[in-house]
């Protein structure tokens, strides 16, 4: 297999609130050509559509009950057949959470000869880290968007993007974030087993700042393409 021929492919995993989203972010603009595959968003059009599958993705997502591994699989390697190109490298944003998804991927990888080419990245902190920063997290009352309990931010008394005020209200109840977080500890946590085996997880400290974050994650990519 050819390194450095194929584009770069990345899947950020970590405890719910450990910043997969900015650092998802950060990684599209420095890598410029990914392409973005949020299982959540992928599952959120499922519901919507009126199907016999579209519905019951619906029901089983308003009981908070698990979307079976053959969907979540089903979905992402749809969308990745049908759209990705060949100079595109994968950014996955929540998914490969479970083991057999994990080794769906690498086969999926080896197929498009790219298997060197992908690098999982664990944004780790702690499960008292995540469970402060999802029950203090904070969102703006005008424009929606949520404040990370993180930094600087901690202290931020208006919204940083149109002023509006901000809210303590919560949507997830502590139960489900301990469920959240359970299922991380449970699951998850073999995917990253996984991964060690071949020593290919890289772990970046994600208790420190944004930007530290993400220069820890470009410094371990270069050591390892
Ligand atoms: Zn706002």
């Amino acid at each position: 297999m050819e390194k450095d021929s194929k584009p770069l492919s990345f899947a950020l995993i970590g405890r719910s609130g450990c910043g997969k989203g900015t650092q998802a972010q950060l990684l599209m603009k420095h890598f410029g050509n990914l392409f973005y595959l949020s299982t959540g968003g992928l599952l959120r059009n499922l519901a919507k559509l009126d199907t016999s599958a579209g519905k019951r993705a619906k029901e089983i997502l308003g009981n908070g009950e698990l979307i079976p591994d053959f969907m979540i699989i089903g979905l992402w390697m749809r969308e990745l057949c049908i759209n990705l190109k060949d100079d595109q490298g994968i950014l996955f944003d929540g998914a490969l959470r479970r083991l057999v998804e994990a080794k769906q991927a690498d086969g999926f990888f080896n197929f498009l000869g790219r298997k060197g080419n992908f690098f999982p990245i664990l944004l780790d902190i702690s499960r008292e880290e995540a469970f402060d920063r999802l029950t203090k997290r904070r969102i703006c009352k005008s424009c929606g968007r949520i404040i990370p309990y993180v930094g600087d931010f901690k202290n931020l008394e208006k919204c940083d993007n149109c002023g509006g005020e901000l809210s303590n209200r919560q949507d997830d109840k502590p139960e489900a974030i301990n469920n959240r977080l359970d299922y991380f500890d449970t699951q998850v946590i073999e995917v990253l087993e996984y991964y060690k085996k071949d020593n290919r997880l890289i772990t970046v400290n994600g208790e420190q700042s944004i930007e530290d974050v993400f220069k820890d994650i470009i410094k371990a990519v270069e050591e390892k393409r």
